[in-house]
């Protein structure tokens, strides 16, 4: 039987491996090796999402986390090169833009396997963003590069990417929350406990770099959410990096209830049920879209356009001085109804495809 090795190591990955690794465990074509890098390590960044999402435990875990990226990124790469040559898979499958798909897929291309890449052609054509430089580099080095939306189809065709390499699959994080939220939707104690109504809080969540590291950007979000909470509750599960840049600069929440991280089930019922999502997450932005709650995405650029252009999302620079004010008109808006993540079987194509050109790999 063929092997693939799947390298995740964050927890954005954690979700989006959950419907593919039971998918290819479905065809019983292949052997899935799941290596877990320890990006994020934490038992609320990490265990909780294989416990909730029923994914399989790792078979291999690198145990590399902290540092800059360089000192992280390079302590994956010198971990990992001897479980592969060891393991000597039949494909790498990546997914998304962490430091860990860049690890995995240098390593992989290096040792000549071949690679897939889950999440291909995102692009905010901001290459100040660590995450562009992943995405960029691991669909340079994938031979599979798999689609979610038309706008990463055309990012990758105005790269010259050869068609056939691409394969337009829909979003595997859809598939997680149709096969999820009725599950989470049952977790009605979650708001009581927080002392919140259906559709009479905003939900925020801030990580991305860009405003954590820098202290002005920072700052003006702080400040604004404060705002907004003065006349409604605001609920952040705090990533640890804000925390300790928030801790660093000097800032604090008053009014702001903040949570530790939360794991899915409990991050899908908050969303669905909020009035409106405010956040820097890539994922939270198309979450607050399946469960149709507006979102105001406090960034200077999305790689998910769509939402934009639905109406569903709209773009807000930290470094604006009416945050307050544009996340307040936000509420109550609608966009427009489409589908433009696919049809929920994401995962199954993805499965089909691989176990496709796996089984052509086998030597005549
Ligand atoms: N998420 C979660 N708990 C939290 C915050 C986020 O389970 O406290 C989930 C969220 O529902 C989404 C994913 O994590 O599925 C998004 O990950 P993150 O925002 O860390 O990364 P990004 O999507 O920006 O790469």
């Amino acid at each position: 039987m063929k092997t693939i090795a799947t390298i995740v190591g964050a927890r954005p990955q954690f979700i989006k491996v959950a419907p593919v690794s039971k998918a290819l465990a479905a065809t019983g074509l292949v052997r899935e090796v799941l290596i877990h890098t320890g990006q994020h390590h934490d038992a609320d960044m990490s265990d909780i999402f294989f416990e909730e999402l029923g994914i399989a435990a790792p078979d291999h875990h690198l145990d590399v986390h902290g540092g800059g990226h360089g000192a992280m990124t390079g302590a994956m790469m010198q971990k990992l090169e001897p479980v592969l040559q060891e393991l000597r898979p039949d494909r790498v499958l990546v997914y998304g833009d962490t430091n860990s798909t860049l690890a995995g897929a240098l390593v992989a291309a290096k040792l000549h396997i071949p690679v897939a890449h889950v999440e291909a052609g995102l692009r905010s054509f901001n290459r100040a963003m660590p995450e562009e430089i992943n995405r960029i580099v691991a669909d340079q080095l994938s031979d599979i590069l798999f689609a979610s939306t038309r706008a990463a189809v055309e990012n990758l065709r105005g790269e010259g990417v050869a068609a056939e390499r691409v394969f337009p699959v829909g979003d595997v994080m859809y598939d997680a929350a149709m096969q999820f939220a009725a599950i989470a939707a049952q977790r009605g104690e979650l708001l009581s406990r927080l002392g919140v109504e259906p559709n009479r809080y905003v939900l925020a969540t801030i990580h991305r770099a860009e405003n954590t590291d820098d202290p002005a950007r920072l700052a003006n979000i702080v400040s604004a959410l404060e705002t907004v909470a003065a006349t409604l509750p605001v609920v952040l599960p705090l990533h640890p990096r804000t925390q300790t840049r928030m801790k660093a600069a000097g800032l604090a929440f008053e009014k702001v209830q903040t949570v530790p991280p939360v794991g899915y089930l409990d991050m899908v019922a908050l969303e669905s049920q909020a009035a409106l999502i405010a956040t820097d997450s890539g994922g939270v932005q198309k979450e607050a879209f399946f469960y149709h709650v507006p979102c105001v995405t406090l960034r200077d650029e999305t790689e998910w356009v769509e939402l934009i252009e639905l109406g569903w999302n709209r773009l807000v620079s930290p470094a604006r001085g009416d945050v307050a004010q544009i996340i307040r008109a936000a509420l109550g808006t609608r966009g427009v109804d489409a589908q433009p993540y696919g049809n929920g079987k994401a995962a199954e194509t993805i499965a089909e495809i691989l176990t496709r050109s796996t089984a052509r790999a086998e030597p005549a």
